[in-house]
């Protein structure tokens, strides 16, 4: 009788504590497409993201077209960017991600070149991380505009660490290679 009792406890409070502990945390998630469909791509991406563990998509942009940045012989691509509310630490989300990307059929090739999906892990709360592998923000994030604009569309007023307000990002760089889809 008494190791029955003491077992239950043992076997069932951590388990409450632990949920207790795990705070949920908005994240915003850039996606990006400019291969073999891309529209399609980044539609299946933001489902794909809705299956990751502990995590719900709350919010999502536009498709966005952008012309190439960098390595500009290569087809427009198509962005947009979710808002997600995540019980997963930054790490696990971020292997969610590359893992999605992988099932796309992913290929690592020239930086910057074609992808058939894309997703990088802009904003996780309000948390400043550099390790190697993942750097929170996104290290280029502010000045991309193909983030920028979806970001702004569903968050103008986040803060993004050390930079200020996205609706600040957005009035500070040239937008002007990023357009709407219509209809979408
Ligand atoms: P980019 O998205 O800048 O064009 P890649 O998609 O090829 O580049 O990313 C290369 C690596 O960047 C990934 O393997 C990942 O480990 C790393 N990385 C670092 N920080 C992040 C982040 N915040 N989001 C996504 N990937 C990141
Ligand atoms: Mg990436």
């Amino acid at each position: 009788m008494f190791v029955s009792d003491h077992g239950s406890r043992i076997t069932h409070l951590p388990v409450t504590r632990y949920r207790a502990r795990v705070k949920t945390v908005t994240a915003f998630i850039a996606l990006g497409s400019n291969l073999d469909d891309p529209a399609a791509h980044v539609a299946r991406g933001i489902d794909d993201l809705g299956s990751v563990p502990r995590t719900v998509v709350k919010r999502v942009s536009s498709l966005y077209r952008s012309a190439p940045v960098g390595f500009r012989d290569q087809p427009d691509f198509i962005n947009a960017v979710a808002q997600v509310a995540t019980r997963l630490g930054p790490r696990p989300l971020l292997e969610a991600l590359l893992e999605i990307e992988r099932r796309h059929g992913r290929m690592r090739g020239v930086p910057n070149g074609p992808r058939t999906l894309d997703l990088d892990l802009v904003l996780y709360g309000d948390l400043v991380l550099h390790e190697p592998g993942l750097t929170v923000p996104h290290p280029r994030m502010h000045e991309r505009a193909f983030v920028i604009v979806p970001l702004a569309e569903i968050a103008p007023h986040r803060l993004v660490p050390g930079r200020g307000r996205v609706s600040r990002l957005l009035a500070q760089i040239d937008a002007g290679g990023v357009t709407r889809l219509a209809g979408v």
